[in-house]
């Protein structure tokens, strides 16, 4: 369901509430009313349902300035899919505006070609050349996750007890092939045969966050193909947002009357997050040890989702002699935002300053966190003062496991 015009008995059922106030990162930092998920809507409304509004540069950047975080939605008493309604009125403009922007063509041109680490390569270099400033950006690494473990099935070394496919997120593939090794080396040693799909892409989210819908579904059609065909009993992600539209958004994508709805029904039905996957299993073996006082970063996307924000923490509570220092699922919005911080510098800035005040606050040495955007966003914003890098590859180190620096 993509048309906002379909959303409109949805939108009228906000009560107003107000609970969405409360949580939103975006009002919190702001204090705009206009800013609050039952403003946005209204204006939605307004503009491009009943276009009693003209679209002005106002309403496109009160749309705009939505982090998609889902907070709204998790509070809202009505129920009412808020960042949804934010994409489809996104794709509304965008189709008004004609052709896409050079830099977003480019960025999906990137992400449809993830494995391509040439052009991923020259991308960086010319964004540098350009003059671009680069510091809240992550690096990409010297050797992609699929360059380590390619496409293929990987048999565990202890005695096996579950099969998975694994779904590696772009930027564990190009930015942080760590995550992915700690991921393939733990399963393997707690007896999981893992199955890498060849030909996956991008998950869609940064497409489908800008408000090309046409390309995200293009994105998702083509991983649904892949992993419909595995014949395993789950998918794990290590990343909360692959996760959240693998496993959500692609049912709000993809149209009830296509042929891959059915195979889109039974991916995400098998999809789930590598920890909440180990939590379920138990670990196997003698426990992991590492002596280092942690603490946690909850995604957006993991928030609000049974046994899946506090699950890197139940996990790692099997690590002796670590300090686990919990955080609360409310402790706030790191200020990323996939790639929102790119076009909304002063706002992600003030986020990221009070989440890492509160981080130097819980004297923790390492910060975990199990998506791709926070960790570099946080890392870049607390510098070399403290590490923070997944829960999977704190884990991995906890085994022993060798783990490529990236
Ligand atoms: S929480 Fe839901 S019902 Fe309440 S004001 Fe916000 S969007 Fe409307
Ligand atoms: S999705 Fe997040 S940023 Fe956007 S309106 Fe809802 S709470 Fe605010």
């Amino acid at each position: 369901m993509m048309d906002i015009a379909l959303f409109k008995d949805i939108i009228d059922k906000c009560s107003h509430c107000a609970f969405c106030e409360a949580v939103c990162p975006v009002f919190r930092e702001d204090l705009l009313e206009t800013h609050v998920a039952r403003s946005r809507m209204l204006i939605l409304r307004e503009a491009l349902i009943e276009k009693r509004l003209p679209v002005t540069k106002r309403v496109r950047e009160i749309v705009n300035r939505c982090l998609l975080c889902g907070q709204c939605k998790n509070a809202c008493p009505a129920g009412v899919p808020v960042d949804d309604i934010v994409i489809a009125g996104r794709s509304a403009l965008q189709q008004g505006k004609g052709k896409l922007s050079p830099k977003r063509f480019l960025v999906n041109q990137m992400m449809a070609h993830r494995g391509d680490a040439r052009l991923l390569r020259t991308g960086e270099r010319m964004a540098a050349m350009a003059g671009a400033d680069l510091t809240d950006y992550p690096r990409f690494a010297r050797t992609l996750f699929s360059e380590i473990y390619p496409s293929g099935i990987y048999e565990p070394v202890t005695p096996r007890r579950a099969t998975v496919a694994y779904y590696p997120g772009c930027a564990t593939n190009v930015f942080y092939p760590d995550t992915g090794e700690a991921v393939m080396q733990v399963l393997s040693h707690n007896g999981v045969s893992v199955i890498i799909p060849d030909k996956l892409v991008c998950c869609g989210i940064p497409a489908l966050a800008s408000g090309d819908i046409e390309s995200a579904q293009a994105m998702m059609q083509k991983n649904i193909e892949q992993l419909s065909q595995v014949e395993a009993d789950w998918i794990v992600t290590d990343c909360s947002s692959c996760l959240m539209t693998l496993k959500e958004k692609t049912l709000f994508v993809i149209d009830s009357v296509s042929d891959v709805r059915q195979k889109a029904e039974a991916v995400s039905r098998k999809m789930i997050d590598v920890m909440a996957f180990l939590n379920g299993i138990g670990l196997v073996g003698s426990p992991p040890s590492l002596g280092e006082r942690v603490t946690f970063h909850i995604p957006c996307h993991a928030k609000g989702k049974e046994g899946l924000a506090n699950a890197p923490f139940t996990l790692l509570s099997n690590v002796e002699k670590a300090t686990l220092i919990p955080q609360e699922e409310d402790s706030g919005c790191c200020g990323a935002g996939g790639t929102f911080f790119t076009g909304h510098k002063r706002l992600s800035q003030g986020l990221r300053k009070k989440r890492c005040s509160a981080i130097r606050h819980s004297g923790a040495s390492t910060v975990l966190t199990q998506c791709p955007s926070c960790r570099t966003y946080i890392q870049a914003g607390l510098g070399c003062e403290k590490n923070v890098t997944h829960p999977m590859v704190f884990l991995a180190r906890a085994y022993g496991f060798p783990i490529s620096r990236i």
